[in-house]
């Protein structure tokens, strides 16, 4: 994995930096959100690494109507809120707000999230690492031509496969900082 030009992490948020609701429901309110042990931690580190922090999220909630754009900004004001506790910040939320049914080219598996986050910063493929916890992330990151690290446990198969696996985004960072020169 080209580690040592990275510039920018592109990340999951649901089940990355915070616990993700039951299957088949959202993250509606601010008092939903809860983050994961010690990923606040780790995006201050990539803060004061000098990477952009930069989150792709697909959020078919709001095109189910089961929450408002209202909603979701009162989500990621929150997310800010928390992560601001432990002197951390994101860079960019980019959300596909579609549903398998829409067709979109955003909606992980898609790139479309991933490079319009690229293109926003000037990024190219080999100065960017994806952390996910599915294999739409997966997928997404190298559909964009982006290498991958999967938050799973060992046992957990995932097709496409990452390029690396870690047990929580703390690790993961950790790894990616400590491969970078
Ligand atoms: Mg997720
Ligand atoms: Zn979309």
């Amino acid at each position: 994995m080209p580690t040592t030009k990275l510039r920018a992490v592109l990340l999951d948020r649901d089940g990355v930096l915070n616990v993700k609701a039951d299957e088949g429901d959202y993250i509606r309110k601010p008092v939903d959100l809860r983050l994961l042990e010690g990923s606040a931690e780790a995006i201050g580190r990539l803060n004061r690494a000098g990477l952009l922090a930069l989150v792709v999220s697909n959020q078919r909630g709001l095109t189910r109507g089961l929450m408002s754009a209202a909603d979701l900004d009162a989500v990621h004001r929150e997310l800010a809120a928390q992560l601001a506790t432990a002197h951390a910040h994101l860079d960019g939320i980019y959300v596909c707000p579609h549903g398998y049914e829409d067709a979109c080219d955003c909606r992980k598996p898609k790139p479309g999230l991933l490079l319009r986050a690229m293109r926003e910063h000037g990024l190219a493929p080999d100065e960017c690492v994806m952390i996910g916890d599915r294999p739409s992330d997966v997928g997404a990151a190298k559909a964009a031509g982006v290498s991958s690290v999967l938050i799973a446990p060992p046992d957990v198969a995932c097709e496409p496969a990452p390029d690396r696996r870690a047990d929580s985004l703390g690790a993961a960072v950790e790894w990616l900082l400590g491969k970078r020169t």
